[in-house]
């Protein structure tokens, strides 16, 4: 017997079909003893539904109202799936996050977890019914209603999971895994039957979008085991947790991230003295936008450049700070880029692995692929690369690093 928390997104409960199935697979589960807490977002489009509902009414509606609007989709899906269970003779009991409780700061539309009650749900479980929770809402400690983000049940059933000590997370998805890379870009990418926390974080946050980054980092904070799954086929899935299957050779590279979503910003000939980079980068984190990769070259003639990327939809405001600043510092020229992207092989393995780096680099020499810019961490290296080279490099790297279906 097992606690386990179960976690269907929109498409799982975008018909009433599918609610029937969601429900009889969690029949499966309480026939064989277990004990399960599940955790629903809205209909599949329906939250986007309501959000344009309300652009009909408002240009500037409050977060507060918008709460109340976006937390009815999740209010249906409860609603329906207990219904389902009940037709199928399986006890259960839904939980708006207000009734659980799921007591979260008053950031409205990004509102953050403060704390779960999970005594109810305790003792609904002890006498043998399923309880069905709300995804994505909260309420704040006046009882205003409140959202977590887009995506954001996800982090309710982790949060769920860790504070009912559950023995496993399970996110019940449209695909059926993490994968080595988008299965898209590579035919052979494979599905991986287990991925760090950590790994699954770089590679959420390079744009493999199966889980909501919030809902990982929060899972490895409280090591709840996760696991992806479809909801639309029978396998194992792909389990995150701290380490790696223990008898899996574990290869080097665990996968390859990579996104589109950058631009890249060169100011040429600002002066090699103390403080330019914080005079460059410093204007440009007040104006609120994120810089990720930065790269200044050795100066040979007292001048030196300084290069960094953001994300494109900041660019023309990093480029109007940016060309301010160059001014002040009578650098020659600002130089904007928006047609690159970001490449990473990411794994643990690395960690203990010199070569990694000379070996992707030889990969992409190969297929005559230009590096503009290179960074590492301790688990992940990544380069930036012209946008149109992008598919080319993930599927050499991916066959290079042995990570090919194939190759298995
Ligand atoms: N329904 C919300 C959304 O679409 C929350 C979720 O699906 O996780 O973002
Ligand atoms: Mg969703």
């Amino acid at each position: 017997m097992a606690l386990i928390v179960q976690k269907y997104g929109g498409t799982s409960v975008g018909t009433v079909e599918r609610i029937n199935a969601v429900a009889d697979r969690v029949k499966r589960y309480v026939d064989q003893g277990d004990q399960v807490v599940v955790v629903v977002s809205a209909m599949s489009g329906e939250t986007n539904r309501l959000l344009s509902l309300a652009a009909e009414i408002s240009s500037e509606p409050s977060n507060r109202e918008m709460d109340v609007l976006l937390s009815t989709g999740e209010q249906v899906t409860i609603a329906m799936l207990s219904l389902a269970l009940d037709a199928k003779q399986v006890p259960a009991k839904s939980y708006l996050g207000s009734q659980v409780k799921i007591v979260t700061d008053d950031a409205h539309s990004k509102a953050r977890i403060k704390a779960i009650d999970s005594e109810a749900i305790v003792a609904d479980l002890a006498s043998g019914k399923v309880a069905v929770v709300a995804g994505f809402q909260g309420v704040d400690e006046k009882g205003n209603i409140t959202t977590l983000g887009r995506g954001g049940s996800d982090t309710t059933a982790v949060a769920i999971a860790a504070a009912l000590n559950a023995d496993e997370c399970q996110i019940y998805t449209d695909v059926d895994g993490v994968y080595t890379t988008d299965p898209r870009v590579v035919d052979g990418a494979r599905r991986l039957d287990s991925i760090t926390f950590e790994e699954m974080l770089e590679m959420a946050s390079l744009g493999s979008k199966v889980l909501q980054i919030r809902a990982v980092e929060f899972a490895g904070k409280y090591q709840v085991p996760l696991r992806v799954l479809s909801s639309f086929e029978e396998g194992e899935g792909t389990l995150i947790s701290i380490e790696k299957n223990a008898d899996m050779e574990a290869p080097l590279v665990s996968g390859i991230a990579f996104n589109r979503d950058e631009a890249r910003l060169v100011v040429r000939g600002v002066p090699d003295t103390p403080g330019v980079a914080y005079k460059v980068i410093g204007p440009v984190s007040e104006a609120n936008v994120e810089v990720d990769v930065i790269v200044q070259n050795v100066a040979a003639d007292g001048t030196t450049d300084l290069t960094f990327t953001v994300h494109r939809n900041d660019i023309n405001k990093a480029r109007a700070v940016t060309e301010l600043v160059a001014g002040e510092l009578n650098a020659r020229h600002v130089a904007v880029d928006e047609n690159i992207c970001k490449v990473s092989l990411v794994g643990v393995g690395m960690r203990s692995h010199a070569g990694i780096a000379s070996q992707m680099f030889k990969t992409l020499a190969d297929v005559g692929i230009n590096i503009e810019l290179i960074t590492t961490s301790e688990i992940k290296i990544s380069v930036v690369i012209e946008e149109k080279f992008m598919e080319l490099a993930v599927r050499s790297l991916h066959t290079a690093f042995g990570l090919d279906a194939e190759a298995q």
